[in-house]
């Protein structure tokens, strides 16, 4: 079946929207040239996608936001952080058009021009932007992310490092797993009781709500914190989504300050 694709489009949020000089979207599956099960805007290498390909969309994709070159990690669901300046920059692989860090699950950069990639299928990518310092982050946050509160740790190295100040930070939380597809049949091993309370219905977590409650621990205030409110699995008309497909591509989700 043939389709006729438009370019990239990506969800923007509001709360980002407002600020000077940041450039930010998470890209629906369409306007990329992938072929099925991949079609068509798949983001990421060693999946079984053709690298052609992969290429092709991620040049899209910088190309649709403006950015002078996207950095991206193999994900590992883990909690290593990887700060980008122009040091740490320079030592990533160069895959044009994107650079590669070692494994993580986390970036952070005040570098303009560089923008701060996360694939997704499901998981949440979370952004986090301190207008003042003009510090952003961009997180991968699975369950196992939520479990290690890896948001909250970026947050840390954002003040560690940056001196950023909790309070100033906006979040946005992409489109991602929603409380009406988020079954966890094991939770009692997989989850902690903390979360227990996020049941929206028996076995079924309301993650956006976790995430935005530990934000809000590490400090930001809740009218600073957006999420998409879109379930990846519902809408994977629109975007890629691991329970709803198995074998699918994987969104990019881009953060950076324009140059
Ligand atoms: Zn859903």
């Amino acid at each position: 079946m043939m389709e006729t694709e438009k370019g990239p489009s990506c969800h923007v949020f509001k709360n980002l929207s407002g600020v000077a000089g940041l450039t930010h979207g998470v890209f629906t599956r369409h306007g990329g040239v992938s072929a099925p099960p991949f079609a068509s805007l798949n983001a990421a290498w060693n999946i079984g996608d053709s690298h052609e390909a992969v290429r092709e969309n991620l040049s899209r994709i910088g190309k649709a936001l403006g950015v002078d070159v996207l950095v991206a990690a193999p994900q590992v669901h883990g909690d290593t952080i990887h700060v980008l300046d122009a040091e740490s920059l320079a030592r990533t692989e160069d895959r044009f058009p994107v650079r590669v860090t070692p494994p993580g699950d986390a970036l952070v950069t005040d570098l303009p021009g560089v923008g701060l990639m996360i694939k997704v299928a499901d998981c949440q990518a979370i952004f986090l932007v301190d207008p003042v310092k003009r510090v952003i982050a961009n997180v991968h946050s699975g369950w196992r992310g939520s479990v290690g509160a890896l948001a909250c740790k970026a947050v840390g190295v954002m003040r560690e490092r940056f001196g950023c100040r909790p309070e100033d930070m906006l979040a946005a939380i992409g489109p991602s797993l929603g409380p009406c597809c988020a079954e966890f049949k094991n939770y009692r091993d997989e989850l902690p009781p903390e979360f227990w309370d996020f049941q929206v219905r028996p076995r079924y977590f309301d993650f956006w709500a976790i995430s935005r409650h530990q934000l809000v621990q590490a400090g930001l205030r809740l009218e600073n914190i957006e999420d998409a409110q879109r379930c990846t699995v519902c809408e994977k008309g629109e975007f890629f989504s691991y329970r709803g497909e198995g074998t699918m591509g994987r969104l990019a989700a881009v953060v950076a300050w324009e140059r």
